[in-house]
């Protein structure tokens, strides 16, 4: 092969179509752990979303799996509005402001996932091999051999049914946040423990959402409401109710008449009651930055290389931009006859996105630390500098600009 990529997520998918439908003449593989097949239920909405931006909109459309997803399952939002539990700070961003037609789009994971499945299916120049689950490899002549103990045998070229090795030339890790591929290459991570944990789930309000993101700034953490639609009404949200450990253990006790009556109340109950509530998840939060992104032959994207607070909805967009430069990467080796897998060609991916994705890193731990700081003088201040960011047209489309180029 001539690039394999472990790990069949959002990034990982969209990194593999992009590849394929740039360079034909490259032959890729795609190895993911689960043998299930990512889902879409036709009758009730995924918990699980994201808010895209344009520019990860533009990545899919490039890889044929946007035309599956617009206009079906997907919302998107025209205004967004933020405001602190203690305080009157608020800011309102309308797309009309920056002249565009929305400000991103809301989509559930797993319709995003099933799209990119389908047109890995189509591209005849990617193998994927689901249920392997990469455990251990081995490096010899420039060439990575990889190998998993409960391959789905038999599906992909030089994968053998009694030894199944894989082998290729340019690795790249997109194994998520627990990523096997860093362990292997040896890079550390730096991490900040939020000691927040995130319940998402899927709430049917009284009133329309009126294609808004809402997010309101509580003391014990964010929480968001996404705009869902595809499924005949507007009153659907995607919750994602970021909040201290201590306060989301008692959340995930409660049956769901009392988690609704607190889940209203914690959002003001903008969108009039809280008729009902899907079924709950919760993830833990931590921000993790690998110290580097590449080794020998071998590259992280996505949550391999970083993890990021989802208050401002941008973990899988930074890693479809991890997908988009280190194809672009790609490009230029090859039209320079160099091996996409050189180091000066992973050295140049790292220049240009370890940088871009620490300074978002960094961004959001601020905005956590300054929104969760309890005292009248963090208070004061946050206040101020919402309302001041609502008063400026300018500093408002330059926001939006910023954000929806990522
Ligand atoms: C509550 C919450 C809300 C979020 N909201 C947003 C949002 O609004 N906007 C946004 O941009 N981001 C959001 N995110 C972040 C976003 O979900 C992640 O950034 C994104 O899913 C990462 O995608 P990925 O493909 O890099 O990794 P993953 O989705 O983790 O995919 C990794 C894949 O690799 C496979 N794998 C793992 N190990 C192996 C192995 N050894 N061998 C083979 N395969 C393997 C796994 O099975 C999996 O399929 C949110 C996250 C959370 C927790």
């Amino acid at each position: 092969m001539d690039v394999t990529i472990v790990g069949g997520g959002m990034v990982g998918m969209a990194q593999a179509a992009l590849l394929a439908v740039r360079y034909p003449q490259l032959r890729i593989s795609l190895l993911e752990a689960s043998p299930v097949t990512p889902q879409v239920r036709p009758d009730t909405y995924d918990a699980r979303v994201v808010a895209l931006t344009e520019a990860s909109r533009e990545l899919l459309e490039e890889t044929g799996a946007w035309s599956l997803i617009a206009g079906k399952r997907e919302c998107p939002y025209t205004q967004m509005r933020v405001w602190d539990a203690e305080g009157t700070g608020s800011v309102y961003f309308d797309c009309r402001d920056v002249k565009l037609p929305n400000l991103g789009h809301i989509v559930e994971n797993n319709v995003i996932l099933q799209a990119l499945r389908q047109r890995i299916d189509e591209l005849p120049n990617v193998d994927l091999v689901t249920g392997f689950k990469l455990e251990s490899w081995w490096r010899d002549c420039g060439l990575w051999h990889l190998q998993s103990r409960n391959p789905n045998r038999g599906q992909v070229e030089g994968l053998e049914e009694q030894a199944p090795v894989l082998t290729t030339r340019l690795l790249v890790g997109a194994d998520g946040v627990r990523s096997r591929v860093r362990d292997l290459l040896r890079i550390r991570t730096r991490d900040v423990e939020y000691q927040q944990t995130a319940l998402v789930c899927v709430a049917r309000c009284e009133k329309s959402h009126q294609n808004t993101a809402w997010q309101r700034f509580l003391d014990t953490g964010p929480l968001a409401f996404l705009p869902l639609s595809g499924l005949g009404d507007d009153r659907h949200c995607a919750v994602v109710w970021s909040a201290d450990d201590s306060l989301a253990r008692e959340l995930v006790m409660l049956d769901d008449k009392a988690f609704a009556l607190n889940l209203e109340k914690a959002f003001e109950s903008r969108l009039g009651g809280i008729e009902s509530v899907g079924e709950r998840f919760s993830f833990a939060l931590r921000a993790r930055h690998a110290e580097a992104y590449y080794g020998p032959g071998a590259v992280l994207v996505g949550d391999a290389a970083h993890s990021i607070h989802p208050l401002a909805g941008q973990g899988v967009n930074l890693g479809m931009m991890d997908a988009r430069v280190l194809a672009e990467e790609v490009g230029r080796a090859l039209e320079r006859n160099i091996s996409p897998a050189h180091a000066s060609v992973l050295a140049r991916y790292q220049r240009r996105r370890r940088g871009e994705n620490a300074s978002t890193l960094k961004a959001m731990s601020t905005f956590k630390s300054l929104f969760g700081a309890g005292d009248l003088h963090w208070r004061w201040l946050r206040n101020t500098g919402l309302s001041m960011v609502d008063a400026s047209p300018m500093l408002k489309k330059r926001i939006i600009m910023r954000a929806m180029s990522v």
